[in-house]
């Protein structure tokens, strides 16, 4: 069945399970009812795909369940439940092709976002951040719609859970970041009491309320100093804005002796020197000395960038504790934003084996496609800056070695060259070693991500590829990314074919 978007203001949660799936409201359950999903010990690999809730609204849960376990070999199912963010969540982003299924029009004007399951206030009583619930598809509980149906068929169902949010949500002004200038941003604070507050309250109630499988925790959010150069793939160059200055960051800093004003003091000579390097004026030192320079004589400045993945990881940590206080056997897993690829000065402030210590598994990103323009442009952001002096080219030579990546392309043929397979087997690799068999890992494949205009578009020989490379490197399964409702079937089913290849 599919529905309409004007049909579902109508339809009450209850109806919409009647005419979906043919069963009563199974899926909000107490704990002790729910000691059956106790994981086998000889779990085959894990084969999982990331869908938002349009998907099973617009194309019927039954339909798509059927889809991705015939085409995908797909026996999980990583289902979007709480972001604002369209990487996650909505039908295929604006200015894209439409896939070769689902509406081919765009959600642009009524897509929100939140929490597509219904939130139950006890688990929000300490927290500003009580008013989440999507408006997008009416009165429906995604999970109450697709766990019943999937639970008949042996899917495994974990929650995606994502930090993106509307500043217009009620209470997010209170807990907003401060930047360098006292501005208020459009990212939450990690050390305000009601933020820790919300995300355990969250994962508590989708892990008690539902008969889930797990949750898959994604963060993508960056430390201030990788900010102030643009060090990531996405990101403008916004030294002025860095965060965060709030009392709440304040008083953790002064706990570990970190002094506020002085690292506050140091982000401004830093934001001084990014801002001066984006005009061409070069220090006499040259630029990287002087960064160098910067770093030596304000240590303030790598001790507030620690602070701030403190607080990330911190919130991991609870989310983790969290669960396993419902449940003792369900999954936590974090997803390893790609930036973790790409920047050997992220790479040094994340061992595999600490994000283990808090994770049942990780989601460590390999998208190859669109990851020869992200790689492209955190050279083109690096040189910007405290790399202004070496040659784009060479300093993309440069970085391959210290990064062990394989490619030759020319940074000028990175957009349509992406990245290769052996990408996705080193990367795939390296995690497996990094973790120390402390967790899985589930690299994330791209699958049809959204490039630029003259960028490598998805094949399903890179499909293929990609995912044969992360299983034959040893990967405990793959996690098909970003969201079904971007995936041309053609390439869903070379995903499966590597999966019945691969994976047995
Ligand atoms: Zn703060």
């Amino acid at each position: 069945m599919k529905l309409q978007q004007s049909d579902l203001a109508a339809l009450s949660r209850r109806e919409f399970l009647a005419t979906t799936a043919g069963l009563s409201v199974a899926a909000a359950v107490q704990p002790s009812a729910l000691a059956e999903t106790v994981p086998a010990k000889s779990a085959p690999k894990m084969i999982g795909i990331q869908v938002g809730s349009v998907s099973f609204v617009d194309e019927g849960v039954e339909q798509v369940l059927d889809l991705l376990q015939e085409k995908a070999a797909v026996n999980t199912i990583f289902l979007t439940t709480f972001t604002y963010g369209r990487g996650l969540a909505g039908r295929q982003i604006p200015g894209q092709l439409f896939p070769d299924h689902g509406p081919q029009q765009s959600d642009e004007n009524f897509f929100h976002g939140g929490n597509f399951a219904t939130p139950h206030a006890e688990f929000y009583r300490s927290t500003i951040l009580k008013d989440t619930r999507a408006p997008d598809h009416g009165n429906l509980d995604i999970l109450e719609a697709v766990l019943p149906a999937a639970k008949k068929r042996g899917l495994k169902v974990f929650c995606s859970c994502e930090d993106a949010w509307r500043s217009s949500v009620p209470g997010f002004s209170e807990v907003a970041e401060i930047d360098l200038n006292g501005r208020k941003t459009g990212g939450q604070c990690l050390f305000h009491p009601d933020v820790r507050n919300f995300w355990t309250g969250l994962v508590t109630d989708l892990s008690r309320s539902y008969a889930v499988d797990g949750i898959l925790f994604f963060n993508e959010r960056n430390s201030p100093l990788l900010n102030a150069l643009g060090a990531s793939h996405a990101q403008s160059i916004e030294s002025g804005r860095v965060t965060c200055f709030c009392e709440h960051h304040r008083q953790a800093a002064r706990k570990l002796g970190i002094d506020p004003d002085r690292a506050q003091e140091g982000f401004r000579k830093l934001d001084k020197f990014v801002q001066q390097a984006l005009m061409g004026q070069r220090p006499d030192d040259g630029y990287f000395v002087e960064f160098w320079r910067l770093l030596v004589e304000n240590p303030d400045i790598l001790a507030w960038d620690r602070l701030f993945d403190l607080g990330k990881h911190q919130v991991l940590a609870e989310v983790r504790t969290a669960v396993m206080a419902v449940r003792q056997y369900l999954q936590v897993g974090f997803h390893i934003e790609h930036v973790n690829s790409f920047n050997p000065i992220f790479r040094a402030t994340r061992r595999y084996s600490d994000l283990a210590d808090k994770a049942d598994f990780l989601k460590v990103v390999v998208y190859n496609n669109c990851g020869g323009e992200r790689y492209a442009h955190f050279v083109d952001n690096v040189c910007s800056t405290v790399f202004r002096d070496v040659p784009r080219e060479e300093l993309l030579r440069f970085n391959n070695h210290l990064l062990n990546y394989s490619q030759d392309a020319a940074l000028s043929d990175l957009p349509q060259a992406g990245l290769s397979s052996d990408y996705v087997a080193r990367e795939t690799q390296r995690a497996i070693k990094g973790v120390e068999g402390k967790c899985k890992i589930l690299p994330g494949i791209d699958i049809g991500i959204p490039t630029g205009r003259n960028s490598r578009k998805a094949s399903p020989e890179d499909s293929y590829a990609a995912v044969a490379a992360a299983l034959k490197a040893g990967a405990d399964g793959v996690i098909l990314s970003r969201k079904y409702s971007e995936m041309r079937l053609v390439n869903l089913a070379a995903a499966g074919k590597a999966v019945r290849d691969c994976a047995g």
